[in-house]
Parts: C-alpha cells; structure tokens; sequence
C-alpha cells in the first residue's frame, strides 16, 4: 500500500524550493528526462520563479495546456500524452505539476496512466491546490460534464508548497480556496472555523499558517483511509452538491463558478440537509450560512426548475450505491460528520428548504 508523501512546506529555517534543488540535482536523476505541466498563467506568473530557484529544472520540457475547469478533460490528457511520446518519455521521467488544482488533478492522472505510471511532484500554486489538491493522491478529469467522473488514486512522490506564490493570484482566486479551509473548520476543529469566520480580510492573513493547518487535517484523515472507502467520505461535506452546482454552472454557458464558490454554496445546501434529517440545530445552520456569506456575499443561487438538473447531475456522484448517497452529515460545527445513506428525496426536499433560505437574498 503506497503512502502519503508528507509536503515541504515554507518554515522558519528551510525553503521548500531549495529541498526540490537538493532533490534533483542529485546525481540520481543526472539522465532523468523531467517534465514541467503549467497553464498559461502558471507560466508566467510561476515558472519563472521556480527555474530561477530550482536551476537544474531549465532543462525540463515545459508542456503549456489552458488552464480552467472546462479543459479538465480527456482532450487535454490526450495533448500531454501525445507530447510525452513526441519527446520519447519513459517510465522513468519525472513529472512536475506547478500550478492549481486543475493541473494538480490532471497532470497526476496522465502522469500515473503513462506507460503505466511515472513518478510526479506537486508544486501548487494557489490556496486550493497548497491547502487541499496536491495532498491526499486523488486524481483525474470531468467527463460529459460529470466533475472528477474519470480518474485514480496515485500518490505524488513529493510535494513541495511555496505560499509566495500566491502573491499573483487574484483575490477571487484565493477566496476560492478559503471555502476548503472553511470546510476543515466544519468538519474537524470549531476554533479554525471561528477564527477564518473572524477573519476581517484573508488576503491580508498569514496564509502559511492557514495553509499548514488545513494540510494537518487533511493529512489525519486521509492516512486513516487512503483509499476512500470510510473516514475520508468526510472532505466531501460540501461537494456532493457543490460539484453538482459547479457543472450545472458550466452548462448554462456562463461566467462559471469557482469551485470554491460551488463548495461554498454547497456547505450551505448540506447543513440544510444536515439540519433536515435531525442532525445539525437550526441555529449552526444560521452560524453556518452567516459564516459563509460574511466571506462570500450571496450563495449561488438556484430555482425550483433547476433541482430536477441538479439531481440528474448528482445521480454520477462516486458516493451513490443502489440509489441511494453516502453524504458527511453535520451534527455540530467542528466535529467530525456522520456518514450516512440518504435517499434522493430527501436531498430533493433540502434543497427545497434552502430556496426558502435564499429568499433573503432576493430582496
Ligand atoms: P485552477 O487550477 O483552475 O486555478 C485557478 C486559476 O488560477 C487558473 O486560471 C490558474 O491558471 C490560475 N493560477 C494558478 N496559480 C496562479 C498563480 N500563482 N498566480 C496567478 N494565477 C494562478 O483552480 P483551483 O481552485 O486551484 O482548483 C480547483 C480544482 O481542484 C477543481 O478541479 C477541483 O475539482 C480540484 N480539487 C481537487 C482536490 C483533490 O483532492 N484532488 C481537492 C480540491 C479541489
């Protein structure tokens, strides 16, 4: 059974690039054929930085795809795979993912498929892929507008987190991000989600602290099951429908969502759900939506019509066994969720109740 890789992240004393420099100008990889995914913003913003810091990387081939959820799919694993054969890639190059969770996502599938697997690295460069992407060996793409529909579990062999780079990120970007810090609070420590609620503005917070917090839980979790099949049901508080809102958002052609948008809205839906089937008081779902509106503004909002959509785009979730969903359900804010086997109705008839919530923001 592999492991999870532990991620260098920026402390007092080391720098994690320069651990990545000691890495690979071990005299180990002197023939090693490196590879370098980014999208086009990653390669300007990012790139730079890094070859100037990690020198022995200048001689990676430097594949470029377009950055964005809509191109999280097959086609662009086809383009990488077909750059790999163009430049005679073996089994034992090494691929390096420097950018967010998209590239994070589908560079580790296409890396961990290619003739069978080749080893990668992480090096996220926004608050989603330093706090949550990079870590946990969850890989993959969309598929006919099903979110993360095709992928496996393949374990970086490192990860290596460098929170300067988040200084070109725009601030929607980062708030994107904060929407899974905020689900770690909910799901495992009331003080962490006070204190991000508390927040005046994230921008302005020290981000590595934040950052290495979230990795910590998520880390806990994750060890206790690597492979998905219990405990780790609990990151998901949030997406089951969030990744439904996330693709219904894509399709309607759209200025999309951001992922953290999506889970943001979603969290609010599933403490709806979470407060519906006798779980979570109707006061934490209050504490809850107060919490993520105060970062967020309005929530993604949805009608009556959509909920048939919404459901259809539910019924691919990973977490559906004979009809009916294993969904993390809130008892109360930062203890761990149950996870429960729900019927689609009762998703139907939350999600009802959250278009009662959302009149307030209609007026
Ligand atoms: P993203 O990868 O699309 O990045 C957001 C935008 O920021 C992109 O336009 C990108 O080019 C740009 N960008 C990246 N780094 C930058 C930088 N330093 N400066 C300027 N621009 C930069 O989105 P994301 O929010 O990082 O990740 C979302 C994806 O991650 C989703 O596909 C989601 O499903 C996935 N995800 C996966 C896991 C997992 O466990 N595998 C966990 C959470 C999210």
């Amino acid at each position: 059974m592999t492991t999870q890789a532990e991620p260098v992240i920026l402390e007092k004393f080391y720098h994690p690039l320069d651990e990545l420099n000691y890495l690979v100008e071990s005299s180990f990889y002197l023939d090693t054929k490196f590879f370098i995914l980014v999208d086009e913003n990653t390669y300007q913003h990012c790139l730079p930085i890094l070859l100037e810091q990690v020198q022995t990387l200048r001689r990676a081939i430097i594949i470029k795809i377009e950055s964005g959820e809509q191109n999280k799919t097959i086609e662009t694993c086809i383009k990488i795979w077909e750059e790999l054969a163009a430049h005679h890639a073996d089994n034992t190059a090494l691929f390096f993912n420097l950018g967010g969770g998209v590239i994070c996502d589908i560079g580790g599938f296409v890396s961990a498929t290619y003739k069978r697997g080749m080893h990668f690295i992480n090096i996220p460069t926004t608050l989603t892929a330093m706090a949550d992407a990079s870590i946990g060996g969850k890989t993959g793409i969309d598929f006919n507008s099903i979110k993360n529909m095709i992928g496996l579990f393949a374990q970086p062999m490192s990860v290596y987190v460098h929170p300067p780079f988040l200084k070109t990120l725009d601030k929607r970007q980062v708030m994107s991000g904060f929407a899974e810090l905020l689900k770690h609070g909910l799901i495992a420590d009331i003080n962490y989600w006070e204190s991000l609620v508390d927040m005046k503005d994230p921008m302005n917070e020290d981000l590595t602290y934040l950052i290495n917090h979230s990795i910590k839980i998520k880390q806990e979790i994750v060890n206790e099951d690597l492979m998905d099949k219990g405990k780790r049901h609990i990151l998901n508080f949030g997406h089951t429908i969030g990744h439904a809102l996330e693709s219904f958002s894509m399709k309607q052609n759209e200025f999309p969502i951001t992922h953290g948008e999506a889970v943001a809205t979603g969290m609010i839906m599933e403490a709806c759900l979470s407060n519906h089937l006798g779980r979570l008081p109707k006061h934490d779902v209050h504490i809850i939506k107060e919490g993520i509106v105060s970062h967020f503004g309005k929530p993604y909002m949805i009608n009556k019509s959509n909920i048939p959509e919404l459901m259809e785009l539910m019924s691919h979730d990973k977490k559906i066994h004979h009809g009916k969903f294993s969904l993390p359900v809130l008892n109360s804010i930062g203890q761990t969720p149950s996870i429960i086997s729900i019927h689609r109705s009762s998703i139907e008839t939350a999600l009802k109740e959250y278009l009662l919530l959302q009149q307030e923001f209609t007026n």
